[in-house]
């Protein structure tokens, strides 16, 4: 597909979840098929994944063009890095109050990014709802702050900033400007890049959906895509 933008997401896309985002395993390859998807696409591909820049480029094994933290944190290709929000969720007071509540809920992980808090619960599902119920309390009434249903966790983030618009922005940027954006993502917070994509008159895949729900089955079809050209 050489003329066409990649968009990729990482974690439950080309990487299987693990307990912990930090235990995640990079199957064998992967940076070496990503680079050849860019280098077949003139540097057209771009990750887009709620994990930090770092957290990304320790995955990939490159500093791809990337949208960060789903999206508030953009670096293009020429590697400059674009944060066009100028609020923040990662508020002390709110990291103690999740702190405190972690401590009594074993399994149940905090994560602080540059501009949001994650309650990570993938290790005691049972205590879901309680940390949203928590989260809903310390954050009403507060303007701008949106918490976001992620894979077994709430993100408490500033309103406004998605996947969507940050593929809407790698389109507008070089090398992607002009091309038909292709993305793939596999949880509720892609969709608005799916949506994004295809109102672009591009493509917007699900790995359950559009798959058979595993990553194997995408990093296949990445790798048949780096061979023979298809949309
Ligand atoms: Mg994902």
């Amino acid at each position: 597909m050489p003329t066409h933008a990649l968009f990729l997401d990482l974690d439950g896309t080309l990487l299987d979840f693990a307990p912990t985002p930090a235990e995640v395993v990079v199957p064998d390859g992967l940076p070496a098929l990503l680079a050849a998807l860019a280098s077949a696409r003139n540097g057209a591909l771009a990750i887009l994944s709620g994990r930090t820049m770092d957290d990304i480029d320790g995955v990939t094994g490159a500093p791809f063009p990337a949208g960060a933290e789903h999206g508030f944190v953009c670096r293009d290709s020429a590697g400059v890095i674009h944060q066009p929000i100028t609020t923040t969720a990662n508020r002390p007071a709110w990291r103690q109050a999740l702190d405190d509540a972690a401590a009594t809920m074993p399994g149940v992980a905090i994560e602080q990014k540059r501009y949001t808090l994650v309650a990570h619960f993938r290790r005691a599902p049972d205590h879901g709802p309680a940390l949203r119920a928590l989260i809903d309390r310390l954050i009403a009434g507060v303007p701008d702050i949106e918490v976001l249903p992620a894979n077994m966790a709430w993100e408490i983030r500033p309103a406004g900033a998605d996947k969507g618009r940050a593929l809407d922005w790698f389109m507008q940027q070089t090398p992607f400007a002009g091309r038909v954006p292709v993305f793939v993502g596999d949880d509720t917070t892609d969709e608005a890049a799916i949506a994004a994509a295809k109102a672009q008159g591009g493509i917007g895949l699900n790995v359950h959906r559009d798959f058979d729900g595993t990553t194997n089955a995408v990093r296949a079809w990445l790798a048949r895509a780096v061979a023979e050209p298809q949309p």
